[in-house]
């Protein structure tokens, strides 16, 4: 018996996996403790996990049995992959981020049906705040606006061919019924994160950017001002 590990696998997606021990390497930190860094593989998908720690110096992963968060006495310092992060793109309104959050966790958890339903009401949101009061768009299906939005230049042509992936017919309760593998969910995902960094980081950069640059330009006013007048009192 060996120790084993249990997490979430970023590869098969499945919750609480079981990671069986592969091997270890150790280096002595001080007199008692020893760091760790541990190889294990996914029993479900056999993807690597390592997990770097300091352990007890007796201690010994090959002689040791049940679960890696249960011996006394140690410290994980980093485990590869990171848990994923599912926080939307900068400067993405809140509401919107909060669905973007829940399609990623639905992703993670497997709930592969969830995630497609979560980045389309993601989308909808987004494209309807964007193009808001715009007339054009006000009787457009979600496909039909990412397209509009391609043709109005909002988007690069490149995001709207990708956009092809949206299924949808016009039909909302069809929208309800369509299944989502893994693979379709992910670009799902990955497609909506694009689209939020677009409409929503790079327009929010560019604007901090403008915004710092005239708050030092008023600055530089303010001082040149603070200057003649202090000269003029030093007359
Ligand atoms: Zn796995």
């Amino acid at each position: 018996m060996a120790i084993s590990h249990r997490g979430h696998c970023a590869r098969c997606y499945t919750d609480n996996s079981a990671f069986v021990y592969v091997a270890g390497v150790a280096r002595p930190e001080n007199s008692q403790m020893v760091e760790r860094t541990l190889f294990f593989a996914c029993n479900t998908c056999n993807s690597p996990r390592v997990v770097v720690g300091i352990f007890p110096h007796r201690w010994d992963p090959k002689n040791a049995t049940g679960l890696l968060q249960n011996v006394p006495g140690i410290a994980i310092q980093k485990e590869l992959p990171e848990p994923a992060n599912n926080s939307a793109p900068p400067f993405t309104p809140d509401r919107i981020a909060g669905i973007f959050k829940q399609a990623v966790s639905s992703l993670e958890n497997g709930n592969f049906d969830a995630a497609g339903a979560m980045t389309r009401k993601c989308l909808d949101i987004a494209t309807k705040y964007v193009t808001n009061g715009d007339k054009r768009y006000e009787n457009l299906w979600l496909k039909a606006r990412i397209e509009q939005m391609t043709d109005d230049h909002l988007l690069t042509p490149e995001l709207g061919v990708w956009a092809g992936i949206i299924r949808e017919d016009g039909n909302s309760a069809v929208h309800d019924e369509v299944e989502f593998g893994k693979e379709e969910a992910q670009e799902m995902v990955d497609f909506t994160e694009v689209f939020l960094n677009y409409v929503f980081t790079i327009p929010g950069k560019i604007e901090d950017r403008a915004v710092t640059e005239k708050v030092k330009a008023q600055l530089s006013g303010l001082k040149a001002e603070v200057r003649a007048l202090t000269e003029k009192i030093e007359d």
